[in-house]
């Protein structure tokens, strides 16, 4: 019941028991709506899914054959029409009072369909189902959690669904205001083509559980006009029933049966459990309070004839009153003290459910408070491991950036130890060698001579000095420029190369004299080689500008032989040679002898 305090004015229209208030949410709502994906596809199997979803409460057995015909095709359908087909049996399920099963299949919708209108209706199926089994506070904890997520949810229809079900579950709960106010807020999400009727009927169900109705309240009125507008009979049919509660509540009994007279065939067709007893037991207290007493007893036994057994509802407590006083007034003593105790069974019994629901309610209050808590401290601390976290990442960054720039740096220094090398190796090769031709300059060819010269002497090998001087070379300048002087001591140079072994020493004494060192060399093979030389160069042409220019060259050799291992000496005698051959007519080779003036000549 939705009104604890009131026991003796039973809520008479949709929610006569807990089942009675749970059922309408979850089960005739979705009846009102359209269904989610009835828009979304005209695929045979999801249009009879809506078809299906649409008839379940208008045309049960039908709605069952079709449930069994789409199972049989159940293979075909695809992954949506699965979960849809899944819903749909887990309602058939809690229909038919397999609450435990049904909570299972709502719980797997819910978790693993991915459609959140589902999922929201598979929740609102399951809120019934917790309050049909008497679970109340998993069924508060469930709207808790709804509530929470009522904000996320961005379906309308979703979002209308859960609204409906927050303000029955809240009043349920007693919970008036915030029933009003979920009442409220569904004002504003009705779907496209729906009416206010379930909005208005909330707040009027809210309203009256929170005794702040009369009969007369505008807000009633505009409950039943609209919902006889929107023609949901069943609806209307709660709201007129609520007139009719409020006219007993203000004495008014004729009033209630002219009223319940008018809706009897309109109740007795929709065939509404609820409706049957409510207006029954309502009837009876009518009756009693105008004094009818047979037909109060009658409208009673007719309520109990319809309740199941081991109901416990105001209802039922109400007609056994009713029946207790009427009995007790015409002497039936007996009949009287039975129906009392059956009264006061359902008393107890419908105590301990208020008492229940509103310790569930407490308890669900508590245990999300509770939930909100340690979900806060749990976020706190992951906050403060991410920082924990962070801050290792940051140190290993900075330890990353310090070696790499370490590395940088090192990296740095090597390139510039290279270059330094290699500047200096080019400086060394450089002060080693004669800028124009390459080879030797003459102080180096003078040190890499003396010490051949030594190792020569330790070996007791020959080696013989060659001592060049370009013949008129001042003419060569003079008549075509000191350019291609130039050219004419390169040339000069790779002529000579060319009769030279890799161990030689070759170098550039100055201006057009150049010095050669043969090693491992005898006497006669360095007459030979010189006089080659000689004729090498005799026989070089360098092109200047069309003319061609020809160059001889003088040449003075010493021998080991001769003039020992001592480069002086051999310097000396060399250049003797070479001053004989300069003198004895140019372009010839003078072989130097022991230094006792003789000398042989070789060339022209
Ligand atoms: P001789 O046959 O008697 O040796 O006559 P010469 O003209 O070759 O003799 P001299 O030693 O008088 O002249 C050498 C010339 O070589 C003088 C100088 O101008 C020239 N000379 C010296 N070094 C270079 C050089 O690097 N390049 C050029 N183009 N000429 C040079
Ligand atoms: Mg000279
Ligand atoms: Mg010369």
């Amino acid at each position: 019941m939705f009104r604890p305090s009131t026991r003796s004015r039973p809520w008479p229209a949709w929610a006569g028991t807990l089942l009675g208030a749970f059922l309408l949410g979850a089960f005739l709502l979705g009846a009102f709506l359209p269904s989610a994906h009835a828009a979304a596809t005209d695929n045979g199997a999801a249009a009879t899914l809506d078809q299906a979803e649409h008839i379940r409460t208008k045309d049960h057995p039908r709605f069952v054959q079709m449930l069994a015909q789409l199972q049989s095709e159940s293979p075909g359908l695809s992954k949506t029409e699965q979960w849809h087909l899944r819903y749909l049996q887990a309602w058939e399920t809690t229909f038919e009072g397999n609450y435990v099963k049904s909570q299972q299949q709502l719980q797997d919708v819910i978790d693993h369909s991915g459609d959140t209108t589902l999922a929201i209706k598979a929740s609102a199926v399951l809120l019934s189902n917790f309050g049909f089994t008497r679970r109340y506070v998993e069924a508060f904890t469930l709207a808790n959690r709804l509530t929470a997520e009522l904000p996320e949810v961005k379906d309308p229809l979703a979002s209308y669904l859960l609204l409906f079900n927050l303000s029955q579950a809240l009043n349920f709960a007693g919970q008036t205001e915030l029933a009003i106010k979920y009442a409220h807020m569904m004002e504003s999400t009705v779907p496209a083509g729906e009416s206010l009727c379930e909005p208005l009927s909330m707040q009027v169900a809210a309203l009256y559980n929170g005794k702040r109705l009369t009969a007369s309240s505008p807000l009633l009125q505009r409950a039943i006009d609209t919902c006889v507008a929107a023609g949901q009979k069943v609806a209307a049919n709660s709201m007129w029933l609520v007139l009719g509660s409020l006219y007993m509540d203000e004495n008014q009994p004729e009033k209630t049966i002219a009223l319940l007279d008018r809706l009897a065939p309109s109740i007795s067709s929709n065939h509404f459990y609820f409706h049957m007893l409510s207006s029954q037991v309502e009837r009876a207290r009518a009756y009693a309070k105008l004094g009818k007493d047979n037909d109060a007893r009658k409208a009673a036994l007719a309520a109990l004839a319809m309740s199941h057994p081991n109901d416990i509802s105001e209802w039922l407590m109400t007609a056994y009153e009713v029946l207790y006083q009427v009995e007790k007034k015409q002497g039936h003593n007996a009949a009287a003290l039975a129906y009392y105790e059956q009264y006061v069974v359902q008393d107890k019994g419908y105590l301990n459910d208020i008492s229940a629901r509103t310790l569930a309610y407490v308890t669900a209050q508590q245990q999300t408070l509770a939930q909100r808590l340690e979900t806060e401290r749990l976020s706190r601390e992951n906050k403060i491991l991410q920082l924990q976290q962070a801050l290792v990442t940051k140190a290993v960054e900075t330890g990353r950036l310090y070696i790499a720039l370490l590395l940088l740096a090192l990296v740095t220094i090597a390139f510039w130890l290279l270059r330094l090398k290699r500047s200096q190796l080019r400086f060394k090769r450089l002060a080693r060698l004669d800028g124009l031709t390459g080879i030797f300059n003459h102080q180096h060819f003078i040190g890499e001579a003396e010490r051949a010269l030594r190792v020569l002497e330790k070996k007791g090998g020959g080696a013989c000095l060659i001592s060049i001087d370009l013949d008129h070379f001042k003419h060569v300048n003079d008549t075509h420029g000191h350019a291609i002087g130039d050219t004419v001591l390169k040339h000069t140079v790779t002529v000579c190369k060319h009769h030279l072994r890799p161990a030689d020493l070759f170098g550039r004494l100055g201006g057009e004299e150049f010095g050669i060192l043969l090693l491992d060399c005898s006497r006669h093979q360095g007459t030979l080689i010189a006089d080659r030389i000689r004729l090498a160069i005799e026989a070089t042409r360098v092109e200047v500008d069309g003319s061609v220019v020809s160059f001889s060259a003088s040449i003075g050799l010493a021998c080991t032989d001769a003039a020992s291992y001592n480069l002086q000496h051999l310097c000396r005698e060399a250049d003797a040679a070479l001053y004989i051959a300069k003198r004895t007519g140019r372009n010839r080779v003078i072989v130097g002898n022991s230094g006792d003036g003789d000398s042989s000549r070789f060339g022209t």
